[in-house]
């Protein structure tokens, strides 16, 4: 008998620092409770940028060739045996993250903090879980989620980063009549934003050191009100920069008219100084959601969170929440939304899209918030 040759597709593969292919590899048929995915749209994260540019993401350095790519969506194109819940030609979201379903973590409906999570696009194990950043891809049937009939794969690919909003609001209690400030302006503040609009925020308001970005926030509907941070050289001492922190905080409550601070705090720029104000301008009895990454051990005020009951809580990735975010995107709820998706790049031109990501702005000047990879 002869071999039978298997079709190939498109893979873009990050093999160091800026050193990223299109190779093209094998399909294989997908395996028992797999479904075999033709993905359709990527958004570019990040912590994928991250990898992109210095081949590494925190601790986490790649060490084999790696996929990137986690914010996806496409169409079931096969089923392994045992799939019961997809069909070929079904639309689908890609949840990255495959956890255990059997330890404790996993049991109380808290898997992402599962210490069996295989993320794709991670290099947090070896090997490597490869990335949506290709043709077609096998994925647990159980981490792929149906979509709705008016949600687009390019909205469902933003149910990745919707989701991490999504979980920190919860972790929050974000409720409707709060009120709410986001530092950091970028895609997910903005999508920080969205989400405390849609759980009816009596005001939502922004923080960033650029001005462009505000005035997006701003005149998309993101923001009802936005405050500039000075810029500044560094502070030399500690006690300068929590000295400064307090003052800018206290110059952007006066601008935002709020006095007393804010309810919900969402914190998504990860710099130390921000960190710092996060702590100032929550309300007393009010919460900081750290989602911003970057500082790993920072200086805080922590007398002024303690003996005003300030909650500081971190919050990382999600859980059960891809549902909820797909029925949000179709729901109409999130005006503006597909403002955040700024440029759009065939597979082919992966590089490209990160090029473009890192500069932050594009040839003409405009700012780059989502960039789109499109697989097929
Ligand atoms: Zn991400
Ligand atoms: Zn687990």
């Amino acid at each position: 008998m002869s071999p039978v040759a298997l079709p190939s597709h498109s893979v873009a593969v990050l093999y160091g620092p800026k050193d990223l292919r299109v190779e093209q590899r094998s399909v294989w048929p997908p395996s028992q409770n797999q479904a075999q995915v033709a993905v359709v749209s990527t958004g570019l994260c990040g912590s994928d940028l991250h990898y992109y540019m210095h081949g590494r993401n925190g601790d986490f350095a790649v060490r084999a060739p790696l996929v990137l790519g986690h914010e996806a969506a496409g169409i079931v194109t096969a089923v392994g045996p045992g799939v019961k819940h997809l069909v070929p030609g079904q639309r689908v979201a890609i949840e990255a993250g495959i956890y255990c379903r059997t330890c404790d973590f996993c049991t109380k409906g808290r898997y992402n903090l599962c210490k069996s999570m295989r993320f794709c696009s991670s290099a947090a194990v070896f090997p490597h879980a490869d990335g949506t950043l290709q043709g077609r891809m096998n994925h647990p049937s159980f981490v792929l989620h149906p979509l709705p009939d008016n949600c687009s794969f390019e909205q469902a690919a933003l149910a990745e980063p919707l989701s991490v909003l999504i979980h920190a609001s919860r972790r929050a209690n974000l409720s409707s009549g709060q009120s709410v400030l986001v530092y950091g302006v970028g895609a997910i503040g903005l999508l920080a934003c969205a989400v405390a609009n849609s759980l009816g925020a009596s005001r939502v308001v922004a923080i960033d050191i650029n001005q462009t970005r505000l005035d997006f926030a701003r005149v998309n509907g993101f923001a009802s009100q936005t405050f500039c941070l000075p810029p500044a050289d560094r502070a030399k001492t500690t006690d300068e920069q929590l000295r400064r922190a307090k003052e800018n905080s206290q110059a952007a409550l006066a601008e935002f008219g709020s006095s007393a601070g804010f309810d919900v705090v969402f914190e998504c720029t990860g710099a130390e100084p921000v960190i710092q104000m996060s702590v100032h301008t929550a309300i007393a009895g009010g919460k900081v959601m750290l989602i911003g990454m970057g500082t790993r051990n920072v200086v805080l005020p922590l007398s002024t969170a303690a003996l005003r009951e300030v909650d500081i809580q971190g919050s990382f990735r999600y859980a059960n929440t891809y549902p909820a975010a797909l029925a949000l995107l179709a729901s109409g709820k999130l005006k503006n939304i597909e403002k955040l998706i700024t440029h759009r790049f065939p597979l082919q031109e992966t590089k490209r899209g990160f090029d473009l990501l890192s500069r932050g702005q594009d040839e003409d000047g405009n700012m780059v918030l989502k960039v789109m990879i499109e697989s097929s």
